[in-house]
């Protein structure tokens, strides 16, 4: 019951979805089993994973962004995003796009590398993620609190010495 709930909200995400169009057309319903693939394929597939671009679509994100300035969505972390180097495949043209998904999802070599670069995501997801605003003002919080502390360090120093 519960997790037919779960897929006809998910189909309902997926229908109305702006993201992984490319991939509606070669995966049209969404399944919990299709075609043999993984858990990792599927969400890199879908595009329904740890990106930030998906994760601000739900509000678990503050930014769609990456860390490293561009849009967090699956096809810059197959292709552009100098953090997952060594996933990278090579970055189709516009209009070979649907071309280019269709080949990496047929292709098991293609999609046990996504598996691991969905792994990455998910272990180093800190690393993707900008700060959100709560984040910021902790960080500020801290390097203020430090800098006290070494300006008390560096007064001390100077009274000793
Ligand atoms: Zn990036």
């Amino acid at each position: 019951m519960l997790r037919n709930f779960s897929l006809n909200k998910w189909q309902q995400d997926w229908d109305s979805d702006d993201t992984g169009r490319a991939i509606f057309n070669i995966l049209p319903e969404v399944t919990l089993t299709p075609a043999s693939w993984s858990r990792e394929s599927i969400l890199f597939a879908t595009g329904h994973g740890p990106f930030p671009r998906y994760l601000y679509r739900f509000r678990l994100h503050p930014s769609d962004i990456c860390t490293c300035g561009a849009k967090g969505d699956p096809l810059h972390y197959a292709t552009s995003c100098h953090m997952t180097l060594s996933y990278h495949f090579t970055k189709p043209s516009a209009e070979n796009i649907q071309l280019w998904w269709k080949s990496l999802l047929s292709n098991k070599l293609s999609r046990i590398n996504t598996a691991k670069l969905i792994c990455f995501l998910s272990e180093k997801e800190n690393l993707i993620k900008q700060p959100g605003r709560n984040q910021f003002i902790r960080l500020r919080s801290r390097f203020l609190s430090f800098t006290k502390t070494s300006d008390l360090w560096t007064k001390t120093l100077q009274f000793n010495s």
